[in-house]
């Protein structure tokens, strides 16, 4: 009656290990937590160490929401920012690569921030070291920890960073991250944020000692706010600008050439570039967006029906398309106050 198979099987492995996940029990698990601490598993079926006394549901969504196994971005999907290229391959890619050559004298900080104006790459910067390094990408944003996740960032904290762990190499991307590590005392600032904070320096001093291949990438762009730990901490600093002229027209040619809808001059490439000084990578998509609207709008003006209308019946876009499409889509970096804070960039 009592038979044990000599080879557990698959079911029984997930009993096992579950059952020593904070205490629960496995009947109390729904199927996608179970297969997703199923996959957390190691080779052994068992669940690391690190993780049995984290909530199963903080390393669902560690592993659901936060974790993406396949950033998808390239360093050729990026415009520009050659010089944030070459220092990140570096500084932060090689040693990923190759920990065995990057120790002692060459070894790497295990902290890297990405400062500058919102909308210009830092988020892609990041998804491109993980896709090259061949390392899992996990992305936070630190706002919602202290918003969203009020009480429970501390636990979220460690279930990410435990979740990293068992998913090296892996690069741990945190935006806004000066929302947690700000050096100004807000006046309610509660016991709860202190806590996550203490306990998300406590996870960043555990692996920067440590042989572990994690990077922690801290992007902001209210750098001047970050305070002293977090300094001490993101030893590497890389300022991401907004995208100069040629930047623009490659991320213009790249879009419109993905759709096949690309039919402008070098002259009306020229004058876009013009028109946008001040333009963010991000605006410059919406805008190239809201340009291509341009053609299906006058299609239906003249009464085509949308339904209807075929693909040959719009025109290609044109330059009078981005003059429109710019009354609409405004830079989102006021240049005024870009000035005051280049000063400290
Ligand atoms: P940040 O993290 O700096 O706020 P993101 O990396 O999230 O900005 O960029 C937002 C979007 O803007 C990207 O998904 C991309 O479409 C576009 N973008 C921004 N900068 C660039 C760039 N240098 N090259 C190509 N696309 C860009």
């Amino acid at each position: 009656g009592n038979f044990v198979p000599p080879i557990k099987s698959n079911e029984g492995n997930v009993g096992n290990m579950t059952s020593r996940v904070a205490g629960k029990s496995d009947d109390t698990l729904g199927d996608s937590t179970k297969k997703c601490l199923e996959m957390l598993c190691g080779p052994d079926g068992e669940l690391p160490e690190k993780l049995r006394n984290l909530e199963p549901r903080l390393l669902e969504h560690v592993s659901n929401e936060i974790m993406d196994k396949d950033p998808n971005v390239r360093w050729n999907d990026i415009a520009g920012l050659e010089h944030a290229k070459k220092c990140v391959t570096e500084m932060v890619i090689w040693p990923l690569l190759r920990p065995d050559i990057f120790k002692g004298c060459r070894s790497p900080g295990k902290g890297l921030l990405l400062f500058g104006p919102p909308g210009t790459g830092k988020t892609m910067i990041g998804k491109a070291i993980a896709g090259e390094a061949k390392a899992t990408f996990f992305y936070i944003s630190a706002s919602s920890l202290t918003s969203k996740w009020i009480g429970e960032g501390e636990k979220l904290v460690r279930a990410l960073f435990g979740v990293a762990s068992c998913r090296q190499p892996a690069v741990i991307f945190v935006d806004e991250i000066d929302s947690l590590l700000s050096q100004r005392k807000s006046e309610g600032e509660h016991e709860s944020s202190r806590r996550l904070k203490t306990q998300f320096l406590i996870e960043m001093e555990g692996f920067d000692s440590g042989s572990e291949q994690i990077l922690l990438i801290g992007a902001t762009n209210r750098p001047q706010e970050l305070d002293e730990a977090a300094r001490r901490r993101l030893t590497k600093r890389l300022y991401i600008p907004l995208p100069s002229s040629e930047a623009r027209a490659w991320i213009v040619q790249n879009i419109l050439d993905k759709d096949g809808l690309f039919k402008l001059s070098r002259e009306d490439i020229d004058s876009i570039c013009n028109l946008t000084e001040g333009y963010s990578g991000s605006d410059m998509k919406n805008l190239v967006k809201d340009a291509s609207m341009g053609p299906l709008r006058e299609a239906l003006k003249q009464g085509i029906e949308i339904t209807k209308l075929k693909k040959e019946d719009m025109r290609a876009v044109t330059v009078q398309d981005f003059v429109s499409a710019l009354q609409e889509v405004r830079p989102s970096v006021s240049l005024n106050e870009l000035d005051k804070k280049e000063e400290y960039f």
